[in-house]
């Protein structure tokens, strides 16, 4: 399952525009890109608050679990020593740490369900507070629907949130004899490298599959072909959407644009395999696309 996708919570749209109240709700808090670990609950362990907290901070409408209304509560306008006391007070349960946690390292601890609905809640705050000015007329903006919209003040704009497209991509060579290898860019880590896929961001006016075409060819200078949606994955840190491709490169011989790529290098699928095992070779982040396409084409 990749990391942030399995949010299956119902996420009841209808309900925004909606002033009246379920009689049950939980909040989930969370700190930039922190959230809150409980100590005594591992299955569940997203500290979750009454609602009837404090509603001075802004509060984001996630979904429903049944009967429940689920929000989050952005804390990131307090420092983070104030936001660890609004939580302490604000609950019985022991937080696992005297911080908040950040995503990209609670995931593992999270499980599927909770670092979806987490994830969508940091990028439901993130969308809101960097979108707090107009950008037609510089004028404040309002939330409305419950976290999914923002309204200019002064000429009534409608603003919905708006993702930055990011492709993620593994090239692909394939021998007269059949050998396969992929490109992968690679950076020097303490004994040894850590490799990870190409990417770059969508432009205006580009399909998907015109970006990977285009990056390949700036980054590297290769001529691709096969384009292949793999999967997708939300990158809400701030607000990125992760669509994987695979392609194949026509020939080997590649030169790299080091100001976007510094290095990088083709792979046979034993050689890859050898690295990892011995160590010198480390793959991209756990919860990242690029590592489970890696890993993937591995097993091809
Ligand atoms: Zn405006």
């Amino acid at each position: 399952m990749i990391v942030y996708s399995n949010n299956k919570i119902n996420r009841a749209a209808h309900l925004r525009n909606k002033s009246d109240k379920f009689l049950k709700a939980e909040v989930i808090p969370i700190w930039k890109e922190n959230v809150f670990l409980s100590k005594d609950d591992p299955s569940a362990p997203a500290i979750r608050l009454n609602r009837n907290i404090s509603d001075d901070f802004p509060m984001y409408f996630l979904g429903v679990e049944g009967n429940v209304e689920i929000w989050c509560q952005d804390l990131s306008f307090l420092s983070i020593y104030h936001a660890c006391e609004y939580v302490k007070a604000s609950t019985t349960l022991p937080l696992l740490d005297s911080e908040p946690v950040w995503i990209r390292k609670a995931y593992k601890v999270l499980g599927n369900y909770d670092s979806g609905l987490v994830a969508l809640g940091i990028g439901v705050s993130n969308w809101n507070r960097n979108n707090r000015n107009c950008g037609t007329c510089g004028g404040l903006t309002k939330m409305a629907d419950k976290g999914y919209l923002r309204i200019c003040k002064n000429c009534e704009k409608k603003i919905y949130p708006q993702f930055e497209s990011i492709v993620v991509f593994l090239l692909e060579h394939i021998d007269k004899n059949g050998i396969k290898s992929c490109l992968l860019q690679q950076t020097p880590v303490k004994n040894g490298l850590l490799v990870s896929c190409l990417s770059g961001f969508v432009e205006i006016g580009e399909t998907l599959e015109d970006a990977v075409k285009r990056e390949a060819r700036e980054e590297t200078g290769l001529e691709i072909k096969d384009v292949r949606y793999i999967e997708s994955q939300p990158w809400p840190f701030p607000s990125g959407l992760m669509t994987g491709f695979s392609a194949l490169a026509t020939d080997k011989n590649f030169t790299l644009d080091r100001s976007e790529v510094p290095d990088a290098a083709w792979y046979t699928q034993s050689e890859l395999t050898q690295g990892i095992s011995n160590g010198r070779i480390k793959v991209s982040r756990g919860d990242s696309i690029a590592r489970r396409m890696i890993y993937k084409w591995l097993e091809k």
